[in-house]
């Protein structure tokens, strides 16, 4: 048996530098673990991959035989299709526990932090394993990430220590100036096919048997989509037929003005009344203070669903 660490379908920078911090962990306590990944990096894990000089992980959808730890989540609709004919070996995440199970024990390290790879750092200190500096910046980079420069509701003062340490292993004087040249990277949309926007962080989440999917695009000024917001709008209601889903949503976030943008098609003409108490005026509305789907999105919604 061969044994992978993955993270989500449409990975994102935790994902993936959660998967190869995670291999390298494991490698060097002795058990061979290849760093694997679902999907293409995002434009944004590129940049921390070139920027510390790393491959991105082995792409590999199929997992049947094989042994698998999953990083930054818990579900089965984001896992390899066929995880139930794999070996779960343990779970790694910070979100609220999913549906996913297994057989045989497994080894779980889950944390109610602003990013996997603080968790994964807390494991390197467990086994008193060195962070080589390479990836230590972009553990950095994923934390940055993931807690939005540390203004995400989402992140403890655990994420914040540790973004301390790692600047310290990788020699980052700066990590927010750091975090913001990351979410500039992020934020040129421009010239990008609109459906590839829509589906650059985007999940779907089974709600009491109904399929919502959610998206989100984080950048540091809103005018951006300007030009592209009727078409995003658009494309919504096509992804919402094509995968009969109950509704689509995209968060636009501005990380500066602290608050999203949503764009929402849905069976459920009231659902931002009854998740956020905002009404949507042609399928628009405005959150204040949302910056984070895990946080202030999905267990709104789950609430309505349930
Ligand atoms: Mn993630
Ligand atoms: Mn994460």
């Amino acid at each position: 048996m061969t044994n992978y660490v993955v993270g989500h379908k449409i990975p994102d920078s935790d994902s993936i530098v959660g998967a190869i911090a995670f291999a390298y962990l494991k490698n060097a306590i002795g058990e061979p673990v290849i760093a694997a990944r679902l999907g293409d990096p995002s434009p944004e894990t590129q940049f921390i991959l070139d920027k510390f000089g790393f491959e991105a992980p082995l792409y590999k959808t199929s997992y049947a035989g094989d042994g698998v730890y999953i990083v930054d989540h818990s579900d089965i609709e984001l896992a390899p299709d066929d995880i139930d004919q794999a070996t779960l070996l343990g779970i790694i995440d910070h979100h609220k526990l999913g549906d996913l199970t297994s057989s045989t024990p497994l080894e779980c390290w889950i944390r109610p932090v602003g990013c996997t790879n603080t968790v994964i750092k807390m494991m390197y200190d467990f086994h008193h394993i060195d962070i080589p500096k390479n990836i230590a910046g972009m553990m950095l980079c994923a934390i940055m990430s993931d807690t939005v420069i540390f203004k995400s509701p989402t992140c403890t003062t655990a994420d914040i220590k540790c973004v301390e340490a790692l600047a310290e292993i990788a020699n980052i004087d700066d990590p927010k100036g750091l975090g913001m040249e990351m979410f500039l990277v992020k934020s040129a949309v421009a010239g990008t096919p609109i459906r590839d926007l829509v589906k650059r962080d985007f999940k779907d989440f089974n709600m009491n048997g109904n399929k919502v999917g959610i998206g989100q695009l984080e950048v540091v000024d809103l005018s951006v989509f300007d030009d592209i917001k009727a078409d995003l709008a658009a494309d919504l209601v096509a992804l919402k037929a094509e995968g009969g889903r109950h509704s689509v949503l995209l968060l636009l976030t501005d990380i500066m003005k602290e608050g999203s943008e949503l764009l929402l098609v849905s069976d459920d003409d009231s659902l931002t009344e009854k998740a956020w108490d905002i009404k949507a005026v042609a399928g628009k509305a405005w959150l204040d203070g949302v910056l984070s789907r895990k946080k202030q999105i999905v267990p709104q919604l789950q609430a309505v669903f349930a």
